[in-house]
């Protein structure tokens, strides 16, 4: 009998005792709103500004309601104005794009190379064709570029370089947390991502001006004076007048709920590695799996695995996602021409002018994607990359004749 899984790759940990009691002191107070303040109070959402900030070392941080409200924010304070180009990586998620179309600005693709980040050279490429001066760069599935290269040829080319950290909350590059190297970082807080308040966003920066305008932008109805990492009041006195008000602020309830779980984080990411090691180990034994080269001055956070196998042909790779399936593991395929469930690549984004990006397609073609919740025991995933390994092999023997 072929060995089967049972888990639900849905299911996240319950939400804490803590987390609960925090939440419903919030509710019996009846000031959910983060300026419905008594007092003198400082207010939970306030108070994980300052936490947030003081874990991720940055100077300021602003909690909005998603990390896609937290990009249109950051791009709109970086100055990018409607028409402008915005150059984003091809492989991300739909919200990335989506900011930059949802502020009127443009987005120009960037080819992502074989360890699914942006590759340098191409943005160079599509810098000198559209001049954009800044940069959404999408950490996309937790993968990170050569962050020195980026950060060298980002202030060769004069961009301003916004991060999306939104698989990225708590990895470094050599020692140094993902989000420290831009103008500005978006964190997500939905429940698939690191911390989970169903849905929630932070942005941080060291910059006075442009956090002065985020806030603002969040819809602060001139409370700025409230927030947790402000900058000072000179730092307002155009912000307030110039920006309009775009009402995605976080509610207390969300920011009492990440208060508890802030603490957990780093365990959680060391839990993470070991469910990701144990998955990985096995398809890496299969020599028609190829897992993205790992960086090594990356330390990742393992909440998903990704890995090709290039020698399958669409009917393949169909063929694999439903031969996994039928024994209770669950893939995505980011070669499918229609997009499902949080899966869809640049060619359905019809919003986004249409770009050629055969490297990008090439690598898409025979992409494989999962998550590894935590509510997965570690022998779990290492049964995961078992299964998945076996029906590798019924399908693509290594020296497959596709490519
Ligand atoms: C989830 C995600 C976001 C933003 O997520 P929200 O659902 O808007 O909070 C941004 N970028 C990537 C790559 C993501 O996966």
């Amino acid at each position: 009998m072929e060995e089967r899984f049972t888990g639900n790759f849905t299911q996240q940990e319950p939400i804490s005792e803590a987390g609960i009691a925090a939440v419903c002191d919030i509710l019996r107070s009846g000031r959910l709103h983060r300026y419905n303040l008594a007092g003198g109070e400082r207010g939970a959402v306030a108070a994980l500004e300052e936490e947030y900030a003081a874990w991720q070392g940055a100077r300021h941080c602003l909690a909005v309601t998603s990390g896609g409200q937290g990009m249109q924010i950051a791009l709109r304070a970086a100055g990018v104005q409607p028409g402008d180009p915005v150059l984003t990586n091809a492989f991300t998620l739909a919200p990335v794009p989506g900011a930059i179309a949802a502020i009127g600005a443009r987005p120009v693709l960037v080819e992502v190379d074989d360890t699914l980040c942006i590759d340098l050279e191409d943005l160079r490429r599509k810098w000198e064709i559209c001049k954009a001066s800044c940069l959404l760069l999408s950490h996309m599935r937790g993968h990170l570029c050569d962050m020195n290269k980026l950060v060298d040829l980002a202030s060769t080319l004069g961009l301003t370089v916004i991060e999306d950290c939104a698989h990225t909350m708590g990895a470094e590059w050599n020692g140094v947390k993902s989000g420290n190297f831009g103008h500005a970082a978006c964190f997500s807080t939905q429940t698939y991502k690191h911390m989970n308040s169903g849905e929630g966003g932070l942005v941080t920066s060291d910059d006075a001006g442009f956090m002065a305008r985020a806030i603002i932008l969040s819809g602060s109805y001139m409370n700025h004076a409230t927030h947790g990492t402000r900058p000072d009041d000179p730092d307002f006195a155009d912000a307030r007048l110039d920006m309009p008000n775009c009402s995605a602020r976080m509610d207390m309830m969300r920011a009492a709920l990440l208060r508890t779980q802030l603490p957990d984080l780093p365990r959680n990411i060391d839990r993470w590695a070991r469910r990701f090691e144990a998955a990985a180990a096995p398809l890496a034994a299969n020599p028609a799996v190829s897992l993205p080269a790992m960086r090594p001055e990356m330390r990742r956070v393992g909440s998903s695995i990704q890995f090709r196998v290039p020698s399958l042909d669409p009917g393949g790779c169909d063929a694999l996602v439903q031969g996994c399936a039928a024994r209770g593991v669950v893939l995505k395929w980011f070669g499918r021409d229609v997009p499902e469930g949080f899966t869809s690549a640049h060619p359905s984004w019809r919003y986004v002018d249409r770009q050629d990006l055969p490297q990008t397609d090439r690598i898409l073609a025979t992409l494989f994607d999962m998550r590894l919740p935590l509510t997965f025991p570690v022998e779990d995933c290492d049964l995961i990359g078992r299964i998945i390994a076996q029906e590798v092999a019924k399908l693509a023997p290594a020296q497959g004749a596709y490519l």
